[in-house]
């Protein structure tokens, strides 16, 4: 019977690559969170509501009923891409700057509200594999199947590195490391929901294991 796949961890440390493949060996939805959260602070971007030096959060808050969220799967790619208010943003969300001002706008209690809310109804019907901070923790604190993935800062700041040189961004590696432990702080030390391994999730240091390895283990787990 179809179960609910929660794996939550640092940033970059292959949630996302590992949680997609596993959707797809299972026959399950895959749900990037994170890609909710980016969605929201492109929106803020793009409405002048965060910038190099100011955060108008009220104005953000009472914003949000202006923001719809979904995913669409395309098949060329075999996972759903993040649209906002009907336009594909999958692109727009993966940049530097998005990553720079998403944790301050993941503080926000009425953000996190308004995506739980969605991510539950999104899981209601189990076969999901969520990947997130607070997936097994508070937006399924049921989950059949917790992981929390680890890996070294300097082996998820050369991972993230990679990904963004390969999508043509041009960045030094330093800024690449000083972002994922920013993002990294903001995320653990949050007064909602902070980043924190769940009592009953499973930990899972993927410094030295292959993506096979990782998924190997994790279709163990869950057919367990
Ligand atoms: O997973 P990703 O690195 O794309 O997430 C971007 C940011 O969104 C995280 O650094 C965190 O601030 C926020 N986030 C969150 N809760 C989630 C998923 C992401 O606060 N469930």
């Amino acid at each position: 019977s179809k179960i609910v796949i929660a794996i939550d961890g640092f940033s970059s440390t292959g949630k996302s690559t590992i949680a997609k493949q596993l959707a797809k060996q299972l026959n399950y939805i895959y749900v990037d969170t994170g890609a909710m959260y980016r969605a929201v602070t492109y929106f803020a971007m793009k409405n002048e509501l965060i910038g190099k030096d100011f955060f108008h959060s009220e104005k953000l808050i009472e914003r949000l009923n202006e923001i719809h969220i979904t995913f669409k799967f395309n098949e060329v790619l075999g996972f759903a891409e993040v649209y906002l208010n009907g336009e594909n943003i999958e692109k727009q969300i993966r940049t530097l700057e998005v990553s720079k001002y998403v944790s301050p706008v993941a503080t926000i209690s009425e953000v996190r509200q308004k995506l739980v809310e969605q991510q539950q109804l999104m899981g209601k019907d189990k076969g999901i594999v969520m990947d997130g901070r607070d997936i097994g923790t508070v937006v399924f604190p049921d989950a059949e199947l917790k992981i929390f993935m680890t890996a070294s800062a300097e082996t998820r700041a050369q991972r993230r590195y990679k990904e963004l040189l390969e999508r043509g961004h041009n960045l030094s590696y330093d800024e690449v490391l000083e972002n994922v432990t920013t993002r990294d702080r903001i995320d653990s030390t949050r007064e909602d929901s902070p980043l924190v391994k769940a009592d009953d999730a499973i930990e899972i240091d993927n410094s030295d294991l292959t993506i096979e390895e990782q998924l190997k283990t994790l279709l163990e787990l869950a057919a367990s």
